[in-house]
């Protein structure tokens, strides 16, 4: 992942008002494609867990580098030490400087979830948050990894997001796994075979996030065979901390049905060429974007230039909470950028049509969209995966 600062350049001036979001976006129907589970948490979710827990106990099992590197992080340091504390004092916890201290705060918060309580309280408030802004349906990806270092295991974190999935409330959710490729390809393939002895309906996809630089998609080619014989989904962070190769590999190697990010496709005129003719669809995620440093400016990201050519895609928040963002947020700001209003209404659709949804579960979605923002008919049916 690129070292730059999280503050990134807003050229489009402060974010509107809650308000005026209310009235632009979150009356309509929407779908959540790219989304981390820890990185949309709430912050009173988070506040419970900090006063329900001992972050004296907790620090003494993590290793001492660490711990340092949380100290000298200031959102952090003040956490560090117990006593009680307020939504509002924890806001502050997500006000960082730099990437890396996302990183640490990514991490510190990852030390919380001790009881299966833990994650399902995290569940419920993501899923609260999601109805606050009329998100209908969501994909949300969870590393399981970082659950199971903290004890829990494999068969209580499946319960939880089977219940959830199960409800029936207004929003339904879908899982995808990110096995995480600092893992590395064995790992990743071991914990694979593990999510799909499960059998967890819920469970539809995968995905795989993390150091990109490090781990680029080829090395998992074997594991995403796997994952599609077994009826799961396909989609991969790439194309973010690596340029056009990354994308192209996770198309022809990893046959991925979505590309996480992918944005630095654009740099690759062939690619960009193959991904509006497959009817490929990217996963973009504009803020997160600039605040990890793969676009420096709403004004300088590429997502202009990508519909020009053709490309397909959605539009979602990767991690909200971190990146002090919203769906609403997301869309006001590709409508500032001068995006048309057919073409936010066509990504507003893509997000149904290219859910890991079976069709007849799409068409009361996308109907819904029409009938909340009337206006030319939707392009018809999209959403068919790449051809092999
Ligand atoms: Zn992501």
């Amino acid at each position: 992942m690129p070292d730059t600062t999280a503050n990134g350049d807003a050229p489009l001036g402060p974010p509107p008002k809650p308000d005026a979001l209310d009235r632009a976006w979150n009356r309509l129907p929407k779908a959540e494609l790219h989304l981390h589970l820890r990185g949309a948490m709430p912050v009173p979710v988070f506040t419970d867990l900090l006063n329900q827990h001992s972050v004296d106990e907790i620090l003494q099992g993590v290793p001492t580098l660490l711990r340092r590197f949380f100290q000298r992080c200031e959102n952090i340091r003040p956490f560090l030490a117990p006593r009680a504390w307020t939504p509002g004092e924890v806001t502050r916890l997500f006000h960082y400087e730099s990437f890396e201290h996302f990183l640490a705060t990514y991490a510190f918060t990852g030390l919380f979830f001790r009881r299966t309580e833990d994650l399902a309280a995290l569940v419920q408030g993501v899923l609260r948050a999601l109805e606050e802004q009329n998100i209908v349906y969501a994909e949300i990806t969870i590393a399981l990894i970082n659950y199971l270092r903290q004890g829990l295991s494999l068969e209580d974190i499946a319960r939880v997001l089977e219940n959830a999935a199960q409800a029936g409330g207004p929003v339904r959710v879908q899982w995808i796994v990110d096995l995480v490729r600092d893992l590395g390809p064995r790992r990743a393939l071991r914990l694979l075979d593990r999510v799909i002895g499960l059998k967890c309906p819920s469970i539809v996809g995968i995905t795989l996030g993390g150091s990109e630089n490090l781990f680029p998609p080829d090395l998992f080619k074997k594991i995403y065979a796997r994952a599609r014989d077994c009826g799961l989904r396909l989609t991969v962070h790439a194309g973010e901390a690596l340029g056009p190769e990354s994308v192209w590999d996770a198309v022809r190697l990893l046959r991925a049905e979505r590309i996480g990010h992918g944005v630095r496709a654009a740099e690759d005129a062939a690619l960009v060429r193959l991904l509006a003719e497959r009817r490929l669809p990217l996963e973009v995620c504009l803020t997160s974007n600039i605040k990890t440093g793969v676009v420096s400016s709403y004004q300088a990201h590429p997502v202009r230039a990508l519909l020009e050519a053709g490309v397909l895609i959605t539009i979602s928040t990767d991690d909200p909470t971190f990146f002090d963002t919203s769906l609403a947020g997301e869309f006001d700001r590709l409508a500032r950028l001068g995006v048309a209003e057919e073409d936010i209404r066509n990504i507003l659709d893509n997000g149904f049509a290219f859910a890991f949804l079976p069709e007849e579960d799409k068409r009361p979605y996308r109907e819904a969209l029409a009938r909340a923002w009337p206006g030319r008919a939707l392009r018809p049916a999209l959403g068919s995966p790449p051809e092999a």
